[in-house]
């Protein structure tokens, strides 16, 4: 299926691995102009050579709001505007309750909810005054079914789809979609740090977390919005 979005401009964060680069490089080979941003150079510019097509890496550190309202304000600038946006950061450190300080968690919000007020605070004006944009942020399934010892992923990835769902229908009737995509377990770094290689675990592959992300950015998913969709492989057994 043709998304119809060929042409337009994407700033996809935090895609030197995993899910962003798997979100970024699906974009990229439909023929998304895009830029992506991680915090260390050697690290992005591998990322860029690999996906091809002309991406653009941008070194920016999006753990808070300066910093990601800076990657977009770069990602502006190398593609003359910006059509689509996938807002992505690393996890905060496992903990429970017991184990996580009070002073732990303004770290984790900064990453997991500020940094995404900013970006979308800075990219998503552009998007309704242009009648076309789309957001789609990377959080986790953890929102529908908080993760033991993630405390504080649970805690700040409910707070930016409170933020998300507000904004979408803010935005809705200006042509900008804003949807989430929830990951269950998928073969990444993160989840290799926090599981290790279990081979019990069932696990999703990157790429078809991509090809999803992809799908919420398309022509076709215009009338999709304020959705936030898991993609778990079916791991999350609630009805809603
Ligand atoms: P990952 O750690 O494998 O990859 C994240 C990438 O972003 C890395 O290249 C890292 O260097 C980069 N990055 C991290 N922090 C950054 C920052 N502050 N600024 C710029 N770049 C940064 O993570 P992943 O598995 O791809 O997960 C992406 C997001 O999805 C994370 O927030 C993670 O907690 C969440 N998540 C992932 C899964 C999963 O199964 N992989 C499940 C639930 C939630």
């Amino acid at each position: 299926m043709d998304l119809g979005i060929s042409g337009k401009r994407a700033a996809v964060a935090a895609a030197s691995a995993g899910l962003g680069y798997a979100s970024a490089a699906t974009l990229a080979a439909e023929g998304v102009q895009v830029a992506i941003c991680g915090r260390d150079r050697a690290r992005i510019d591998d990322a860029a050579e690999r996906i091809g097509h002309g991406c653009v890496p941008l070194v920016a550190d999006v753990g808070d709001a300066p910093g990601g309202e800076a990657f977009v304000a770069a990602a502006v600038e190398a593609l003359g505007g910006l059509d689509i946006l996938v807002t992505n950061a690393g996890g905060p450190p496992p903990g429970n309750f017991a184990s996580t300080p009070v002073s732990a968690y303004p770290d984790a919000i900064d990453l997991n909810l500020m940094s995404v007020v900013a970006m979308c605070k800075a990219a998503v004006p552009a998007m309704q005054e242009q009648g076309w944009g789309r957001v789609v942020a990377i959080t986790s399934v953890a929102v529908r079914q908080p993760m033991a010892e993630l405390i504080l992923s649970n805690t700040a990835r409910a707070g930016v789809t409170g933020f998300l769902k507000t904004l979408a229908r803010e935005v809705a009737a200006d042509g900008v979609t804003v949807n989430s995509a929830q990951p269950g377990l998928h073969r990444t770094d993160r989840m290799r740090q926090l599981y290790g290689d279990a081979p019990e675990l069932t696990m999703g592959d990157p790429a078809d977390f991509g090809a999803v992300v992809a799908f919420l950015c398309s022509e076709q998913a215009r009338f999709t919005t304020g959705v936030q969709l898991h993609v778990d492989g079916g791991s999350y057994a609630g009805l809603l």
